[in-house]
């Protein structure tokens, strides 16, 4: 198996119309970054700011960075000027710095709302009645520098199929709710990795983060 292998894998397993794959690549070398471009990848998530930074200083300028990981307000203004996508907002207080360093930078920062929607381990997310206070208060229009473009959310980490689809269909639903109440502008839906992808495809996901599986394990020491 070679990252070019599983690239392609993935081209054929779903159109790009429907959904597009980011090649999550959080701990792996820029070698395998350039092998996954050199196969035609171009997004490219990453959960920590200083390796985002250095492998958008080394690699191709037409690759699109996606912050996929918890973000800490004050290390915002790293990422601000160049930065794809966050899929990570949990907090109103970070909208509101990615908005102050969006303006610095005369930069309207495209953002997704994490929302928490595993049963396990409570961690980083709005829950849904944050989220929907937040599109009822018509909160977006707050924000001139952030473009609020849709929701991500993680399943629990389960062999229980059934579970981890009624978690995808929740937050489709919010979704759609949305959508059609309060944003025309909610277009992207962030669910699934390695392990549910299928899933999360299915129930109507835009946005898939796929590591392992194209990367292989990964080494956090
Ligand atoms: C690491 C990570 C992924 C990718 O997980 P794999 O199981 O390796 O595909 C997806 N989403 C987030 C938020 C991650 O941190």
């Amino acid at each position: 198996m070679s990252v070019k292998n599983n690239i392609n894998f993935f081209k054929k397993s779903f159109s790009p119309s429907d959904c597009r794959l980011i090649a999550v690549s959080k701990t792996k070398p820029v070698e395998l970054l350039q092998e996954a471009y050199d196969a035609g990848q171009r997004l490219f998530g990453e959960n920590k700011v200083q390796e985002m930074e250095a492998k958008f200083e080394a690699l191709p300028k037409d690759i699109e960075w996606h912050m996929i990981g918890h973000l800490q307000t004050n290390k915002v203004k790293y990422i601000a000027p160049f930065v794809g996508l966050i899929h990570s907002v949990d907090s109103i207080k970070l909208l509101e710095e990615i908005n102050k360093q969006g303006g610095k930078h005369n930069r309207v920062v495209p953002c997704l709302l994490q929302i928490y929607i595993a049963q396990e381990e409570t961690k980083f997310g709005f829950d849904e009645a944050e989220v929907t206070s937040f599109f009822e208060r018509d909160l977006p229009k707050s924000f001139p520098f952030c473009f609020v473009q849709g929701l991500m959310g993680m399943a629990s980490l389960t062999d229980d199929t059934d579970k981890i689809r009624n978690e995808f269909k929740g937050l489709k639903s919010l979704f759609e709710l949305f959508k059609k109440t309060h944003s025309q502008n909610m277009k992207e839906l962030s669910m699934g990795m390695s392990s549910d992808y299928q899933i999360a495809i299915e129930e109507g996901s835009t946005l898939v983060r796929i590591g392992t599986s194209i990367f292989g394990e990964r080494n956090y020491n």
